[in-house]
């Protein structure tokens, strides 16, 4: 295997050809469709197509689902489902990959950390977002095997700056990378090949990348809550006709007490 790649053609290998479609959008999961009269599940798709179902697993990312939750079901969720989803905090979090035809690190450096002598502590948002918004840029991870992926660095940069950091062009990231490691090396001929970013905040299916309980549930649960349980249990209901419930990354009670990974997902 190859990494998930090899597990999922592993999982599609057990099942019917055909089964899994791809690029096919859900416009509204009708759950309690009473003008029917079998009164069955029915998934509208963006094309118009219509799905009579007997379950339906929702798994979208609970960013796309706090923008379009008024749509996405019919009739609308209750107030109290509302309010998880509005409790819950979903952010952006990208990776900028910059290629280099030649490597400037160590045959076996993993990891390079960013520190600026500047930093006077950990801040929520830089001052400045436009000039400061790479400081945000906390490492890199060196991608192997090398013969797999060239010389490649993986940067990650997280929060509103990262955000707007997917505002900017491509070639303005490049730019922007190049000084930075320039800086950082103190060699001013270091030329990055390219920059590529993900851009998952402006990803209209996504709408950000990891979600996280609030601080401030984290700390203090409610009266009657346990580690802010109550948020997640709203995950699943049975309507007249079937069972419509929401799987994956955002939904499993317990991803919060470690990285949310597929095998979370697994277990949700
Ligand atoms: C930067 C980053 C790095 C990560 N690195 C790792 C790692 O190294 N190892 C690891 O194990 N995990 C890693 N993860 C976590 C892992 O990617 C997630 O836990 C996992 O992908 C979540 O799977 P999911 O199926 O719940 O959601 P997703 O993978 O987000 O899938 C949801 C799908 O729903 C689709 N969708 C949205 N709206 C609709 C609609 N209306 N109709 C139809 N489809 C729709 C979306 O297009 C998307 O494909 C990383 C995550 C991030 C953000």
């Amino acid at each position: 295997m190859s990494g998930y790649e090899g597990l999922i053609k592993n999982l599609m290998s057990e099942l019917p050809r055909d089964l899994v479609t791809y690029n096919w959008p859900v416009r509204c999961v009708h759950w309690n469709n009473t003008e029917k009269e079998e009164n069955s599940l029915m998934i509208e798709c963006d094309d118009e197509r219509k799905i009579a179902a007997d379950h339906v697993i929702v798994t979208v990312p609970l960013g796309y689902l706090k923008k379009n939750h008024s749509t996405l079901f019919s009739p609308p969720l209750s107030l109290h489902k509302l309010h998880s989803v509005e409790r819950l905090g979903f952010g952006t979090t990208n990776v900028i990959y910059v290629e280099f035809d030649s490597p400037w690190w160590d045959a076996d450096c993993e990891n390079i950390y960013l520190m600026w002598e500047d930093e006077d502590g950990m801040v929520d948002q830089v001052p400045d977002v436009q000039r400061s918004c790479i400081k945000k840029l906390f490492g890199f991870t060196v991608l192997k095997p090398t013969e797999r992926y060239g010389h490649v660095l993986c940067g990650w940069i997280a929060g509103h700056e990262s955000e707007y950091m997917e505002t900017l062009s491509e070639q303005e990231v490049t730019h922007t990378m190049t000084q930075l490691i320039r800086r950082f090396t103190g060699n001013p001929t270091v030329t990055p090949r390219r920059a590529l970013r993900s851009q998952w905040f402006h990803d209209p299916w996504t709408c950000g990348s990891y979600c996280q309980l609030p601080r401030k549930r984290l700390l203090s649960p409610g009266p009657g809550e346990h580690d802010g349980a109550s948020a997640y249990r709203w995950v699943t209901f049975t309507t007249s006709a079937g069972v419509v419930c929401w799987r994956g990354y955002s939904y499993l009670l317990l991803f919060h007490r470690s990285w949310s990974t597929p095998h979370w997902v697994e277990r949700s």
